[in-house]
């Protein structure tokens, strides 16, 4: 039965801007200091009567997709680069990063025998949260493009809100070589040819600004146009805080970061306010413990969420656990490390009977030097070399695969072990 149209300032619209007003009246961490507020307000204002990034029928298709993944049908990949830079930008850049995407998607599928639902670090992946907020030169801290410039000088660290406006156009440009991959490959017979797009959702002057009532669901929500999927960060997860309040309101589906420090108790609290309804797949729980903590502090989570009943997506970050700074002084992490984590979070969740259902990863197609390990078996002597991240340290190409093929192994260690419960 189709609906009659909604009037613009229908009491659901009304309710909605209510909400979101409330929401963003919240404590926000992790926020730029814009040093001309007027100036980002019409840049603002300007980015909201700008066409949105993604389609509604796109993001249903990818909460349907989610769906079959929480039900253990299929398995999550998601990955690119920790920061999207804008000097980086380019079609060369992007089409790398959604080739390693696909190429690892078709080992995951083709080993573990399950499609596969890729969900690319892509196109608005531009700011990011920071742990201080000065430099060691004491210099304001870099949070992304969409905010300052890495350039270690004041003026260059100096918020920006301009920066947004290049950050959607950017986003724009990454959105259209994404289509365009897209179509080049939905012939694949391993997965279903469709790719996402998703980024955290950090910076709220540029998340408020595409916006519109999706009164599609069981409750009023408000669609997001800026990408398919969206998460709240391990630094912004403050359940008093603006981007949980922001997160509860959205109809696209939903990533929680959660590190070594979350209790049972938390996590479920976090579930229950972002999945009242109990959707499949509406909520992806993104765990990224380390790999000496995910055995001993995810199965109390797993446990208590299971135990409420919601169809959560278990997905597993382990880049963000294992961070370390090598004695040459360049932010790293070892293979050895992650997929360590890795095999940890199957090892939970098979001994629960749970879906170890995603993998999130910090990758590009790139021939950088930034982990360790992987074939060529790279040590911390080779991290000058390519080391050209804008902020956390990615897979490259052949380590990125060598991990895919762990995790196939892994799935399908997993898949034989449930066949042969069910004879
Ligand atoms: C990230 O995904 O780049 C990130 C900052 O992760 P986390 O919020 O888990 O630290
Ligand atoms: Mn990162």
């Amino acid at each position: 039965m189709s609906r009659p149209p909604q009037p613009e300032a229908g009491p659901a619209h009304r309710l909605l801007a209510d909400r979101l007003a409330a929401a963003l009246a919240r404590p926000v961490a992790q926020q730029p200091d814009w040093p001309d507020p007027e100036r980002a307000q019409a840049v603002v204002a300007a980015l909201s009567r700008a066409e949105p990034l993604v389609t509604p029928a796109e993001t249903a298709r990818l909460a349907e997709r989610l769906a079959a993944v929480a039900h253990g049908e299929a398995f999550l990949l998601q990955g690119g680069d920790c920061a999207e830079a804008f000097a980086e930008n380019t079609e060369a850049h992007q089409r790398a990063n959604l080739g390693l995407l696909t190429d690892m998607a078709a080992v995951l599928a083709r080993r573990a025998g399950r499609p596969v639902v890729t969900v690319a670090r892509m196109a608005g992946q531009y700011a990011k949260p920071r742990s201080r907020p000065l430099d060691a030169r004491g210099l304001p801290v870099y949070r992304g493009d969409l905010v300052n410039s890495i350039e270690p000088t004041p003026a260059a660290r100096t918020p920006d809100p301009s920066r947004m406006l290049r950050a959607r156009a950017d986003a724009a440009d990454a959105m259209a070589v994404v289509r365009d991959f897209r179509t080049g490959t939905r012939a694949r017979p391993d997965d279903d040819g469709e790719l996402y797009v998703s980024h955290e959702a950090l910076v709220l002057d540029y998340e408020r600004t595409s916006l519109r009532a999706d009164l599609g669901g069981p409750e009023p929500r408000l669609a997001s146009g800026l990408a398919h999927f969206l998460w709240v960060g391990e630094r912004t997860r403050d359940p008093d805080g603006a981007h949980i309040a922001l997160a509860e309101l959205l109809s696209n589906p939903i990533g929680l970061k959660l590190g070594p420090r979350t209790t049972p108790e938390q996590a479920l609290a976090y579930v229950r306010r972002l999945d009242p309804h109990g959707e499949p797949g509406r909520l992806t729980l993104i765990s990224r413990m380390g790999h000496t903590r995910v055995r001993a502090v995810l199965p109390a989570i797993v446990e208590k969420v299971t135990a409420s009943g919601h169809q959560v997506i278990w997905s597993c970050d382990p880049m963000h656990g294992n961070t370390y700074t090598s004695a040459g002084g360049h932010k790293t992490r070892a293979l050895q490390h992650i997929a360590d984590e890795v095999s940890g979070f199957f090892e939970v969740h098979r001994r629960l009977g749970t879906h170890p259902g995603g993998l999130h990863v910090e990758l590009t197609g790139d021939d950088v030097t930034e982990c360790l390990g992987g074939p060529r078996g790279l040590t911390e002597a080779d991290l000058p070399a390519r080391y050209r991240t804008a902020c956390d340290p990615r897979l490259n190409a052949e380590q990125s695969m060598e991990l895919a093929t762990t995790v196939a192994e892994l799935a399908a260690a997993g898949a034989t072990d449930r066949e042969v419960r069910l004879r």
